[in-house]
């Protein structure tokens, strides 16, 4: 299993970014923590949701620069 390194990975990629979310106008850098935190979403329907159509959560969030 190299599920820590790839989450790690993702880690580093995501600090890079900052996002708002349009439901809550809320800044946040993981979009993933924010659902889950803010919203009561569950990681694993986020996650099956994002294998479905990875741009599910993209919608919901604006990309900052
Ligand atoms: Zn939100």
């Amino acid at each position: 299993m190299s599920n820590r390194s790839v989450s790690i990975l993702v880690k580093m990629e995501k600090n890079m970014a900052k996002y708002t979310c349009k439901s809550c106008k809320t800044d946040c850098d993981d979009i993933t923590e924010h659902m889950t935190k803010v919203h009561k979403f569950s990681k694993w329907i986020m996650e099956l949701q994002l294998k479905t159509n990875p741009n599910t959560y993209k919608n919901c969030f604006e990309k900052k620069v």
